[in-house]
């Protein structure tokens, strides 16, 4: 007897191709049929009549292990249909950790308000905790290069030789440990300071185990070309396969015209060289962005607490006003509206607003009250995240459609009614991924339904070596959605966020059902998905 036995629905398999009516049975974590299946009998029937029935979504660019530790039911995504999150992006991940660092974590862990202890010191150890605890959805991680240079002690732009092989040592344990690679984030403190060739020598730590490199690179107006070259430059000499983290450019932030084309086109160019280096893009108009990426180096150079203590100054904020002209540049034009802070656990009440109503609310100027919840953050002031108005409609078209951008959503996941809900008021946790569809696919048409499934399934699963995910074939691990494609429905909004998306009924996760008529059932039956050797 079959485990599940899905029938009645419109199988759409992950490959592009169109959808065709089939029933799909599951038993002992796979999929072993797909087809009429008359007569067959399991002991868990689901009528999927009229639904679309699809590979789990899997999103190549999450950040999902941020919010993990209080989340590990994956509440607002896996009700998404998401099976598989690629995380630990943007050079951020909770491991490793080192005296040097643990002090800088533990705050960083506070604001996505986990107050447990901090048990772990390697990569490993990391991924083991999580594994005990259990969680609903599948992971493959990056280690981030940030958490490295921290836990090697490392600041300013020339780590020394020790520090250097420190940093070796904890990207090859992360790799042992089954980390598809290393992920940077080029516009963040402490990641910035690296130089490429800090990022070549521990990429090619990375290029022995055949991983990848992914990054959020170092600046994408005026030096986009340069920070495209740079990654090309990191992935050629570790002799590794890439990801362009959210390969975009924001609006009206100093990028030349065609900028973007040029940079895809160098993409291009890399791949019929034989490099295996895909892009990947985001749902909204609005992103998430950090709130401390706008503050100069020398600001935050002797740490989080000192930083803090400096942003009380009148005089320095006097200076910062002209120097914090980098990263969502638009603050510095004064374009205040287009900035929301994502949430401060100090300030519920201005979570979700722009600094415009902010400042209107508190009766401060904006940059005022931007340093204000900064300095006040203390210890944690690089982890307040905001959340901006960053592209246009036309720009998004262009990534979504691209031949070589997969779709991810690049925030995390989060629950309407626990402490993280705090500091998540914006769509993006609730319904990123949702958004494709109703949006992209069924209001603007920007893709075949079955094409956006494809790069949410079977592109990043396949790019990322995730070998039995991302295809509705038999074999394959079964990571499968159903989904009533015309009930769709993000209910979130900027007003009311706190709210999951609509008309994902069931989700099963290596043949457990985690989403049952729409409900969570507590089952925790995610994998760590280890780099294919
Ligand atoms: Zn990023």
């Amino acid at each position: 007897m079959l485990d599940v036995l899905i029938r009645g629905g419109r199988v759409i398999d992950g490959t592009g191709s169109p959808e065709f009516p089939a029933a799909v049975a599951i038993s002992d974590g796979q999929i072993v049929e797909v087809g009429s299946l008359r007569g067959a009998e399991a002991r868990r029937v689901i009528e999927a009549t009229g639904k679309i029935v699809c590979p789990g979504f899997v999103d190549p660019h999450s950040h999902s292990d941020w919010s993990l530790l209080v989340n590990p039911q994956a509440e607002s995504t896996i009700r998404q249909g998401v099976t598989t999150e690629v995380v630990g992006n943007c050079g951020w991940s909770y491991a490793p950790v080192s005296e040097h660092s643990a002090a800088f974590m533990t705050a960083r862990m506070r604001t996505f308000a986990y107050d447990g202890p901090l048990e772990w010191a390697t990569f490993g150890e990391h991924l083991s905790w999580l594994g005990d605890r259990g969680h609903s959805a599948n992971l493959a991680w990056f280690v981030g290069h940030n958490c490295v240079r921290a836990a090697a002690g490392a600041s300013g732009a020339n780590a020394t030789e020790e520090q250097l092989r420190a940093m070796e040592r904890h990207v090859r344990e992360a790799m042992d440990a089954g980390a598809l690679g290393m992920s940077t984030g080029l516009e963040f403190n402490p990641g910035r300071d690296a130089t490429t060739a800090e990022l070549v020598r521990l990429n090619k730590v990375v290029g022995e185990y055949d991983g990848y490199y992914t990054s959020h690179i170092r600046n994408r107006d005026q030096h986009l070309q340069e920070s495209v070259d740079e990654f090309f430059a990191i992935v050629r000499a570790g002799g590794t396969r890439g990801e362009l983290s959210h390969l975009n450019v924001r609006h009206n932030t100093g990028a030349a015209e065609g900028a973007w084309q040029r940079a895809v086109e160098t993409m291009e160019r890399a791949r019929s060289d034989g490099f295996d280096v895909l892009a990947d893009t985001t749902p909204f108009r609005d992103g998430v962005g950090q709130m401390a990426a706008i503050l100069p180096p020398w600001l935050l150079a002797d740490g989080p607490e000192i930083a803090a203590k400096r942003l009380r100054d009148p005089a320095t904020r006097e200076i910062l006003r002209e120097e914090c002209d980098r990263y969502w540049r638009f603050i510095h034009n004064g374009e205040w509206e287009r900035v929301r802070l994502q949430g401060s656990p100090l300030y519920p009440d201005f979570a979700g607003k722009n600094f415009r109503e902010i400042a209107s609310l508190w009766g401060q100027d904006p940059w005022s009250c931007y340093f204000d919840i900064l300095a006040d953050a203390g210890p944690a002031l690089e982890s307040v995240l905001t959340i901006g108005l960053l592209f246009t409609d036309e720009h998004l078209r262009e990534m979504i459609s691209h031949p070589l951008f997969s779709l991810g959503v690049d925030t995390f996941s989060s629950h309407v009614d626990g402490p993280l809900a705090e500091v998540t008021r914006h769509p993006l946790s609730y319904a990123g991924t949702t958004h494709y569809l109703t949006h992209h696919v069924r209001e603007l048409g920007t893709l075949r339904l079955e094409e956006a499934i494809r790069k949410m399934t079977s592109m990043p699963a396949g790019h990322f070596g995730l070998r039995d995910r991302g295809l509705l074939r038999v074999g394959s691990a079964a990571d499968v959605v159903v989904f009533d494609y015309e009930g769709l429905e993000e209910t979130s909004t900027l007003e009311r966020p706190l709210a999951y998306a609509k008309g994902v009924e069931y989700v099963l996760v290596n043949g457990v059902v985690v989403v049952d008529g729409g409900k969570h059932t507590g089952a925790r039956p995610g994998r760590h998905l280890a780099r294919a050797t």
